[in-house]
């Protein structure tokens, strides 16, 4: 069976609430796979600090640095494993003999800072039996041997035969030995590299580095909100960015994967549901633009180019190191913290000609970096940063100045540079009726929405058939395309197609009424996908159902639009939104929200029978095939509670009072069998109608929510409302929204034209869709 390696990085294991996310997810592998982990938080950092006091022989701080450390560990321990248990126990000997050594100066830097390592190994491994799942704990000293500062691949891969096939092994990230036993690190953020070696050496088909954001962006979203998740990024540009010292990834996690089939991909241990970011080949992955900051560089001139000497120091550094060539000269960019190093080692053959510089580097598709060098340039010099230096090469530019660029620059060059052509891929899911006439207008509509952000159509579904390409389906031709070539697809598939698309942007546009359909919905934003949809069921489901794809499109940025849902193109959510963003309280909404229920309600009068009405608002098509559907009023209760949810209300839809515009009797068999007893109904309308009558009243169908009673009134059915009111003197066919705020209290806003049809619902969708490329575009 093929093994998988998983990698948690200190982010992941920063509290024992980590820990319990970690173990949960631990629950879910099989034995014999491997787990990496890195120390828990900032632990190595801590114990880089005490080394530095040690160090400096300041027994002060050192005595202090233990005491953190100490703090942080048995608060962890404490509370997953309890103060009396084996590992507590462990970790204060560790501390006592730490004590012992720093006191009788014979603390060794790589045995100190591996203490990180083995306590989270060890701790994740008890926690795991606790949990009732077998786990050991390695030390990756005793598997990765490392000689004349290489790792001797051979024999590794023959100590990492020692893993259990019965059990999760916890191995330890980081750290190795050499081939005396002394112990020697991978370089900081090495873990990753522990993990991407390890997944060589037992063969695994797969490394997962799980950290705490979903998967590698455009930037680090810590710092910018609008950071983009890509899908996919080529390795290429993975190595890039890590060879610029960006943390996502350690910059030589890449190399024990080179001509092999493991995958690697990062995830967020935090939202395990999520996708994550795939490294594939270069060939597999659009190039993507990334920026990454740079904090407290040197830049050296060397007097040669030499390829070697940079590898070697690299190598000694134990970090990566980034030439730029610029006119003739070599240049090499430094941590600060490794200058006096990188001196020492060139000696005269290399000089410094800046220390101690900040800045920014843009990773991007080959031949475009002078242009965004030149772009990014002039922005930062209109927000008055000075630059010290600026150059460009193949796939990066580098950018340095003064100070560390802030979170709202970073935005600023963000949103000008890598956002703006984000592209967008759109799947439109029913393609009969409206969606034949959507396509055909998203013929003409392109131009518009390409001047917004890149667009292009990658899907057309139909309940059991599809059409997919993700390179992009040729629209004017699109029609034809799906007649000759669609292929039968299940729900799985198309997930799958829209996980694996390589796009800044996804939508997926549902035409379709099916409710089985919407139930895909949280599979889409589990994917980023955003939704827009003229499909009530979604907007309609059982409230738990709903607020938790609510939750989740929140957590991930994403946009759901349903503009269409209701009143088909009239603007009735975009009128909602917008009093309620501008401060206004809506009160009450009312009205006629049913195309088919507003023909026969203006239709009807008493010298006529209903039943013959709506046999010929069938035959017309103004009807479902069984007018059962319209008259059960099934249809107007979901749009009010579309309506109602709008308004932040938490409704079901059974907290919407029904009454149909049929006796229950005729709700049994076909619609042949209730006209067989169309005579219930006639009579069933006759009665109110003539009621309504004696009042001077006339019946119309109408939907009423009214948030000001208590409880609040929400109810769908037929009234006895006065000729000269606005649902009564309605156009046959036409839908009314009547809505009362506090700034629209007497006199209501009024929307009101055709709430059903092809072209304007086609249309309400575009402007669904117009909506969404503006918003990605911002
Ligand atoms: P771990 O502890 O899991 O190894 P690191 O702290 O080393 O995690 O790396 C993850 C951090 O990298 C994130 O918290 C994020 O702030 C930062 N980061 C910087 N650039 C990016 C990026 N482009 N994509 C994702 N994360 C990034
Ligand atoms: N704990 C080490 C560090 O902080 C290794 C790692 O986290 O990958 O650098
Ligand atoms: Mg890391």
């Amino acid at each position: 069976m093929t093994k998988q390696v998983y990698k948690f990085g200190g982010s992941s294991l920063s509290s024992a609430k980590r820990y319990h996310a970690v173990a949960n997810i631990c629950q879910q592998l099989a034995y014999g796979d491997a787990i990496v982990v890195s120390a828990a938080g900032k632990t190595t950092d801590t114990l880089v600090r005490l080394w530095s006091c040690y160090h400096n022989q300041d027994h002060k701080g050192v005595g202090e640095v233990i005491a953190l450390l100490k703090d942080h560990q048995c608060a962890l321990v404490s509370e997953l494993l309890g103060d009396k248990s084996e590992v507590y126990a462990h970790f204060i000997d560790d501390i006592n003999a730490i004590s012992q050594r720093a006191g009788c100066a014979e603390l060794e830097q790589a045995w100190l800072l591996a203490h990180g390592e083995l306590w989270s190994a060890r701790l994740l491994a008890h926690y795991l039996n606790k949990q009732g799942v077998a786990a050991t704990h390695f030390d990756s000293r005793k598997l990765f041997v490392v000689a004349q500062n290489n790792l001797k691949h051979q024999e590794n891969t023959a100590r990492c035969q020692a893993l259990k096939s019965d059990q999760l092994n916890v191995v330890t990230g980081f750290i190795a030995s050499d081939e005396v036993g002394n112990t020697v690190t991978l370089g900081r953020n090495g873990s990753d590299y522990s993990a991407t070696l390890l997944g060589k050496y037992i063969n695994a088909s797969s490394v997962t580095i799980w950290t705490d954001t979903q998967g590698v962006y455009s930037t680090d979203p810590r710092k910018v909100e609008k950071a983009v998740k890509y899908n996919k990024i080529s390795q290429q540009q993975a190595q890039q960015l890590a060879r610029l010292g960006n943390p996502v990834l350690h910059a030589k996690t890449l190399t024990p994967l080179k001509d092999s089939d493991i995958k690697l991909v990062v995830r967020s241990s935090y939202d395990s549901h999520s996708d994550g970011t795939q490294v594939v080949a270069n060939e597999q992955a659009k190039a993507k633009r990334f920026l990454t900051t740079l904090a407290s560089v040197d830049v050296f001139q060397l007097t040669h180019n030499n390829k070697d000497s940079i590898r070697e120091l690299s190598i000694i550094l134990q970090h990566p190191l980034q030439p730029l060539e610029v006119e003739g000269n070599t240049l090499l960019l430094v941590p600060s913290q490794f200058g006096e190093q990188v001196a020492s080692y060139y000696l005269q053959d290399a000089v410094l000609i800046e220390s101690n510089v900040s800045g920014v580097a843009i990773v991007s598709e080959a031949g475009s970096e002078s242009q965004l060098l030149e772009s990014a340039k002039a922005l930062l010099e209109k927000q008055s940063m000075t630059l010290r230096g600026a150059w460009s090469q193949n796939g990066f530019a580098i950018l340095l100045g003064d100070q560390l660029l802030e979170s709202d620059t970073l935005s600023l060059l963000h949103e000008e540079l890598i956002t703006a052509k984000q592209e967008l891929a759109v799947i439109v899911a029913g393609i009969g009726n409206v969606g034949e006439v959507f396509l055909s207008q998203l013929n003409d509509q392109l131009a518009r929405l390409n001047t917004l952000l890149p667009v292009k159509l990658v899907g057309l579904l139909r309940s059991s058939t599809s059409l997919l390409n993700g390179q992009g389906i040729e629209l004017a031709t699109a029609s034809a395309n799906f007649k000759n070539n669609a292929k039968a697809s299940s729900p799985e598939q198309i997930i799958e197609f829209i996980k694996e698309l390589d796009y800044g942007h996804k939508v997926v546009i549902d035409i379709t009424a099916s409710e089985s359909f919407s139930k895909l919905y949280p599979e889409f934003a589990l994917h980023d996908c955003h939704i827009i949809s003229a499909n009530k069921y979604a907007g309609t489901a059982e409230l738990n159902w709903y607020e938790n794809l609510r939750r989740l499109q929140t957590e991930k940025n994403l946009l759901w639009r349903y503009n269409t849902s209701v009143g088909a193109g009239l603007p009735i959510n975009f009128a909602l939104k917008d009093l309620q963003n501008s401060g206004d309280k809506i009160t009450k909404i009312s009205g006629v929200f049913s195309g088919t229920l507003s023909w026969l309600g203006a239709n009807y009068s008493l010298d006529k029978k209903f039943s013959d009405l709506v046999e010929q608002a069938r035959e017309l098509g103004f009807t479902e095939p069984d007018p059962r559907e319209d008259l059960s009023g099934r249809d107007v209760q979901r749009k009010l509670l579309i309506l109602a949810r709008e308004l932040g209300l938490s409704l079901e839809l059974d907290d919407i009072e029904l009454s149909a515009w049929m006796p229950n009797e005729l709700a049994e068999g076909s619609w042949q069998d209730a006209l067989a007893k169309r005579e219930l109904l006639d009579t069933f309308v006759e009665e109110l109608a003539l009621d309504a009558q004696r009042e001077g009243n006339t019946l119309r169908y109408v939907a009423e929510l009214d948030t000001t009673t208590s409880p609040i009134t929400a109810k769908v059915g037929l009234k006895a409302v006065a000729p000269s009111a606005a649902v009564a003197t309605l156009t046959p066919g036409d839908n009314i929204f009547v809505i009362n705020s506090v700034w629209y209290a007497d006199n209501a806003l009024i929307i009101q034209g055709p709430g059903a049809g092809r072209e304007v619902t086609a249309a309400g969708v575009h402007s669904d869709l117009y909506w969404l490329c503006h918003k990605l575009s911002e």
